[in-house]
C-alpha cells in the first residue's frame, strides 16, 4: 500500500478530512491539532472520531499524522511557555486516544539562549512528565532544519532526546526532506548514506512518518522554506527515490508543500504515477 497524503485543514472534523483526502486520491493526511500558532482545540467530538475510525477502515486510509502547533516549545526559557506546551501536549494526546491509527508529531523546540544541552534536558523532562503508560499514540520528533536555535537539526540531537525518555517505546521520528536538506543531510545524492547514519544514531525503526517537501534553499542552509515538488533544490527525482526506497516505502508520506487542494491533488497524482510496485 502507498500511503500518500497532504496537510489538510481540520476545521470540518475528522470525517470531513477523510472525505477531502479521498477526493484528491490521498490515502492518509496530516492536520494541526489546534491553531498552528497556539490557542484552543476544537470541541471534542467523540462521534466524529468514532465515525472516522470506521471511515478509515472502510476506505483503507493509513495512519494519519496529528501535528502539534508550531508555537509549542518545551524548551522555552519562560516557565509559563513550557508549562503551556506540556498542557497542550497532554490534552492533544488525551484526545488522540480516541483515534485508532494516528501518530503525534511535534517540533522538539527552540532553546532561547540557554544552549542545546539545556534545551534537550528540558524537552526530556517534559516528555517524562507528559508520557504515561496509557498513552497509545506514538510521539514523534520531527527532523528540523536548524533555523535559529532549533533543536533536532541533527540525528544525534534526536537520539539524545529519545535516550533520556523513560517510555522510549512511545517515541519515534518524522523525517522531513526539506528540513534534512536544509540541515545538511544529503537527501539528493546520498539517501542510502543518510538512512545508514540515521539507523546507526537513532535506529531506523523509530521512523514512523515522512514529510515530503522540496526546498527553496540550498543544502545545509539551515533555512526551512518548503517548495513545491520538483520546483526546489531537491527535485522530483530525489523525492521519487524516497517514496520507492525499500526502507522507507511503507511509511505514511505527507506533502507540506505551498499548495491549495488542487495543487496537492496534482502532486499526489504525479507521485502515484512514479511509485513502483504498488
Ligand atoms: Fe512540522
Ligand atoms: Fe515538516
Ligand atoms: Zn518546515
Amino acid at each position: 500500500m502507498f500511503f500518500l497524503g497532504c496537510h489538510l485543514s481540520s476545521s470540518g472534523g475528522y470525517v470531513a478530512m477523510g472525505e477531502t483526502a479521498l477526493s484528491i486520491r490521498a490515502s492518509t493526511f496530516q492536520y494541526f491539532t489546534r491553531n498552528p500558532r497556539g490557542g484552543s482545540a476544537r470541541p471534542l467530538d467523540l462521534e466524529d472520531m468514532a465515525a472516522f475510525n470506521e471511515f478509515a477502515r472502510r476506505h483503507g486510509i493509513g495512519t494519519i499524522v496529528a501535528h502539534a502547533p508550531y508555537t509549542l516549545n518545551l524548551c522555552s526559557n519562560k516557565p509559563e511557555v513550557r508549562e503551556f506546551a506540556r498542557m497542550t501536549m497532554r490534552d492533544d494526546l488525551e484526545r488522540l486516544q480516541h483515534i485508532d491509527h494516528v501518530v503525534y508529531n511535534f517540533h522538539p523546540g527552540s532553546h532561547v539562549g540557554q544552549g542545546a544541552d539545556e534545551g534537550i534536558a528540558m524537552i526530556v523532562d517534559a516528555l517524562n512528565e507528559v508520557l504515561t503508560e496509557e498513552i497509545k499514540t506514538p510521539v514523534l520528533l520531527e527532523t528540523m532544519a536548524g533555523k535559529g536555535s532549533e533543536i533536532g537539526r541533527s540525528f544525534g540531537e534526536l537520539a539524545r532526546i529519545i535516550d533520556g525518555v523513560h517510555l522510549k517505546e512511545k517515541m519515534g521520528v518524522c523525517m522531513d526532506s526539506c528540513h534534512m536538506n536544509d540541515a545538511g543531510y544529503d537527501v539528493v545524492n546520498g539517501l542510502d548514506g543518510l538512512i545508514e547514519a540515521f539507523d546507526r544514531e537513532v535506529g531506523l525503526e523509530r521512523v514512523k512518518a515522512f514529510h515530503l517537501n522540496d526546498s527553496m534553499n540550498s543544502f545545509g542552509s539551515a533555512k526551512d522554506r518548503h517548495a513545491k515538488i520538483g520546483e526546489g533544490e531537491i527535485g522530483l527525482e530525489a523525492i521519487v527515490r524516497i517514496i520507492n526506497h525499500p526502507k522507507l516505502r511503507h511509511l505514511p508520506f505527507n506533502l507540506e508543500t505551498p499548495n491549495e487542494l488542487d495543487g496537492y491533488a496534482r502532486e499526489i497524482q504525479l507521485l502515484r504515477s512514479r511509485r513502483t510496485g504498488g
